[in-house]
């Protein structure tokens, strides 16, 4: 007679690793922690990343909390404050021309 390991039923295939019963296989089970796995003492923080390290940047707008890591040079805006400093920049340059040249009205 054979055991429902050796049967194979479900894969139709023998099974190549013996499956691990908890009845049959106590004698395999660790009922104490092996030698150099102790564990870490109560209250010992373990950092697994602390993430990055370094310098931030904020933003120079006031008003704008966007950030970046690392180093920047002073006065650094935001992708976004850069978008609206090239815009006003954009009108301004607009409106002087149609003001010097007034060849727009
Ligand atoms: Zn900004």
């Amino acid at each position: 007679m054979s055991t429902t390991f050796e049967s194979g039923a479900p894969d139709h295939v023998t099974f190549e690793l013996i499956q691990f019963h908890p009845l049959l296989h106590d004698d395999y089970i660790l009922t104490e922690r092996p030698e150099g796995y102790e564990r870490a003492p109560v209250g010992q923080d373990i950092v697994i990343h602390d993430g990055p390290t370094g310098d931030k940047a904020l933003c120079a707008t006031p008003g704008c909390w966007h950030s970046t890591v690392g180093k920047q040079p002073e006065g650094w805006r935001c992708w976004e404050c850069e978008r609206v400093e090239k815009r006003r920049a954009r009108v301004h340059r607009r409106w002087g021309q149609t003001a010097s040249g007034s060849s727009a009205w």
